[in-house]
């Protein structure tokens, strides 16, 4: 039997390892550049602008705008075929960086969604990791 459940991170996991850790305390995690002071996401060993592997980790407020979006209306996994229609968006977040999540709390994704909406955080609590969700601000 299919599992219908979210599929989650698995660990160990050496890169992402100390993001998804902080996601338990619903903390957003982003990493900025010592020698650069690029932002950095997703979380990984080293700059991706200077190869620097001195990355400092800081706390997103966990507010930003929507880059771009699109509403999925069918899907054949387990888990999200009981989702659809979901929105699946580029979130650009005010420090900075761009992360790929769903929003949420829309009553009709279709007509709810906007380009350069404001959001927030959502977190999706999963016992030793919470998934970093956006509901409009
Ligand atoms: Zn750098």
């Amino acid at each position: 039997m299919p599992d219908a459940s979210r599929p989650l991170p698995s660990f160990p996991e050496p890169d992402t390892q100390a993001f998804w850790s902080a996601t338990a305390a619903h903390e957003l995690r982003y990493q900025t550049c010592r020698a650069c002071g690029s932002v950095v996401f997703y979380p990984r060993g080293h700059c991706t602008k200077c190869g620097s592997r001195e990355l400092d980790s800081r706390v997103s407020r966990g507010e930003g705008s929507v880059y771009t979006y699109t509403i999925v209306r069918q899907n054949g996994h387990p888990f999200f075929s009981t989702q659809v229609p979901y929105v699946l968006a580029l979130v650009d977040l005010d420090e900075g960086f761009r992360i790929y999540s769903n929003v949420i709390g829309l009553d009709d994704p279709g007509r709810d969604m906007q380009v350069g909406m404001r959001v927030r955080v959502a977190w999706e609590d999963h016992g030793e990791v919470a998934l970093p969700l956006f509901r409009p601000a």
